[in-house]
């Protein structure tokens, strides 16, 4: 199976539609579509692939880092450095639970992962991305501790 790189799938020949698509079909694919297939391992799936696709765009440093989430309308980051090994990252407006009603389960796994895969590019270590705060589970903003090794 061959691999695409960004530079590939951004190559978008759309001159009605444009490159736009409704949240709504995105939450579909993402909330419904890829739960449903993936089952119990959807999480781990998302967050992996969410990291090899943070990992892919990069990030030099925390300014790019909240640019990067922006421009790619993730959602809005506010990111607090606790230490060195320690940084939360609370994400307003994300894309998969912006709005959400009360489920009380979580999985913006995806999300984390491009979190994290983008703070390893930052500070040059690894990271392991845990959400711990969701609008599905009763906030009006995500939130994620990050680890890093
Ligand atoms: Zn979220």
């Amino acid at each position: 199976m061959k691999e695409y790189s960004i530079e590939e799938v951004s190559h978008i020949v759309r001159p009605k539609l444009g490159e736009d698509i409704p949240l709504t079909l995105y939450r579909i694919l993402r909330v419904i579509g890829m739960r449903n297939i993936l089952g119990e391992t959807s999480g781990a799936t998302l967050y992996m692939m969410g990291k090899q696709v943070g990992t892919m765009i990069g990030a030099k440093d925390l300014g790019e880092f909240e640019e990067k989430i922006k421009e790619l309308k993730v959602g809005i980051p506010e990111v607090q450095v606790i230490d060195e090994d320690h940084v939360l990252v609370k994400l307003y407006e994300c894309i998969t639970c912006a709005g959400f009603v009360y489920t009380g389960e979580m999985f913006c796994d995806m999300e984390s992962g491009i979190i994290a895969g983008l703070l390893e590019g930052v500070f040059k270590k690894k990271a392991k991305s845990t959400q711990t705060k969701s609008w599905s589970v009763g906030y009006n903003y995500c939130e994620f501790e990050i680890i890093l090794y």
